[in-house]
């Protein structure tokens, strides 16, 4: 018998969350997601084909991410959930959409190829999201008002509230506000009500820690802003965007053969994920009980989105990938990783951007990870001016040779920064920050050798050296401790330089001062 497999995906979904720069908007927009990804494409397949049962892992294999993979039993059927899941997105949100698409699939694909058919799917799926490009451009009046919210329809409502005249679809997302709801958060703590089903056994510890753990005060005021969020930060004003993603998970799927091992796949890594995520956070709240200090922006699959305050992003992402890889492992040989971007910037600079800026990192953190065999990767930066969001250029041109004052006549490559960091190197990093603390290193000495490194790399050897030589004894051992551990390697090289094997050098003195201010 051949069936249908209806692969749905919410288009640009980062694009309709971010519309707005209000965060209140952000977190109904993205429990609204949630509700549509988790419940009502679940609903409204049900009307179009009312037998479909959602117990049946070869019926609905999973939603969750902005995915959704559901087999129906004949064409029509599998265009009918498709047109009617499509029309629900368009007129419960306006403005965010999804893309479905449908294969055939034989019982014999479903035993032993579904990986490769899902695969197929996904292919046809990014075709099509191609052709449907920007969607329709919007016919412009003159006498038309932009939405002062998103700027990207024109504005039908006043709202009283914020003194702004809004759009349709930001109204959407403003018309739950007064309930106060807590968007994702609440999907995340619902993982202390339930136990995943067939779970493995190397999770029993996991699962019974976090269903007794309680955070129900959290927080007092439920309808925080970003503002709120950076007062709660050790330097005050700042907030981090953390952005984290599964490494090869497409590759592993693809390998699974039979549909029962997909749908049980892919339902415990979205468990786990929320799971370790929820006992990470839930362990933090009572060092800030009454403060507001993290929001959940995304949360499904193999994705996450937290902002929260860079005092706590840095452990708190660590402990997420580790325990990520650790309980994977009993999930599929090797265990699963992520590659992370952390992006830390003033609570009013635009979150569109910051959030833009931790993308870029992630790749960049999933491009090492790859390169040095699968672990998990972080890749950071701190916006301190316009134009520092600037990825490409900072990394490859201001933090190489390139941005010395005086660039060495050797020819010799430089990089003046180590990131991305791996979870060891960057748990050192954080360390070596919290000893230089710890014995009072003075700030303006750090200050000295990180100005030296954009001189030349001899003027930031001989501004580092001296800085050895001259400084108390306790703090020449915490100096001289960071660069043995980040450093050196090779004997003519000196610090704050690191000989690498192919003959270049590189520092972490600036990715430590960068993040001194925010530990
Ligand atoms: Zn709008």
């Amino acid at each position: 018998m051949t069936q249908w497999l209806v692969y749905l995906d919410t288009d640009r979904i980062k694009e309709y969350l971010f519309a707005t720069s209000v965060l209140s908007d952000i977190r109904q927009a993205s429990g609204l997601l949630d509700r549509l990804n988790r419940e009502d494409t679940l609903t409204v397949i049900q009307e179009v084909y009312p037998s479909f049962n959602e117990k049946n892992p070869t019926q609905y294999v999973y939603a969750a991410g902005g995915s959704a993979l559901v087999i129906l039993p004949d064409e029509e059927t599998a265009e009918g959930a498709i047109r009617a899941v499509e029309r629900l997105y368009r007129q419960t949100t306006v403005t965010a959409s999804i893309t479905g698409v449908k294969v055939p699939i034989s019982d014999g694909e479903l035993q032993s190829r579904f990986g490769e058919r899902v695969r197929w799917a996904r292919h046809l799926l990014r075709e099509r999201k191609a052709e449907k490009g920007k969607g329709h451009t919007l016919p412009v009046a003159p006498y038309m008002h932009f939405c002062d919210a998103c700027a990207q329809l024109p504005a039908a409502y006043y709202d009283a509230e914020r003194y702004e005249l809004i759009c349709r679809a930001c109204k959407i997302k403003r018309s739950g506000r007064s309930e106060a709801r807590r968007g994702l958060w609440e999907k995340v703590k619902s993982v202390s009500q339930k136990r995943p089903l067939d779970a493995p056994s190397e999770w029993k510890a996991l699962i019974e820690e976090t269903i007794g753990l309680s955070v129900s005060s959290y927080p007092e005021d439920l309808d925080f802003d970003f503002d709120a969020l950076g007062e709660s930060a050790k330097r005050n004003g700042y907030i981090a965007l953390v952005y984290a993603d599964g490494n090869r998970m497409g590759q592993v799927l693809e390998g699974l053969n039979t549909v029962e091992e997909y749908s049980r796949f892919a339902r415990l890594v979205d468990d786990l994920l929320l799971r370790i995520t929820y006992r990470g956070l839930a362990r933090r709240i009572p060092n800030h009980r009454k403060q507001p200090f993290f929001e959940v922006l995304m949360a499904g699959g193999d994705d996450l989105m937290i902002v929260t305050i860079p005092d706590v992003a840095f452990d708190l992402i660590i402990e997420i990938a580790r325990d990520f890889e650790r309980y994977s492992k009993a999930l599929v040989e090797g265990g699963l990783s992520l590659g992370i971007g952390i992006a830390i910037a003033h609570a009013r600079y635009p979150i569109a951007a910051m959030q833009r800026l931790a993308t870029d990192l992630q790749k960049r953190a999933k491009r090492r990870s790859f390169e040095t065999g699968g672990g998990s990767v972080v890749d950071f930066a701190v916006v301190t001016a316009a134009g520092s969001e600037d990825l490409e250029r900072i990394r490859d041109e201001v933090l190489t040779e390139k941005g010395f004052a005086f660039p060495p006549p050797d020819g010799v490559p430089y990089r003046l920064t180590q990131r991305p960091y791996t979870l060891d190197e960057l748990q050192k990093l954080l360390d070596h920050v919290r000893k230089f603390k710890g014995v009072g290193f003075p700030h303006s000495q750090l200050h000295t050798m990180y100005e030296a490194l954009f001189h030349s790399p001899v003027q930031a050897s001989l501004v580092a050296i001296q800085t050895v030589g001259r400084a108390r004894e306790s703090h020449r051992d915490v100096l001289w401790a960071f660069f043995q551990d980040f450093g050196i390697r090779t004997a003519p090289v000196l610090p704050p330089w690191r000989g690498r094997d192919d003959g270049s050098r590189d520092s972490a003195l600036g990715d430590l001062v960068e993040i001194y201010p925010f530990l």
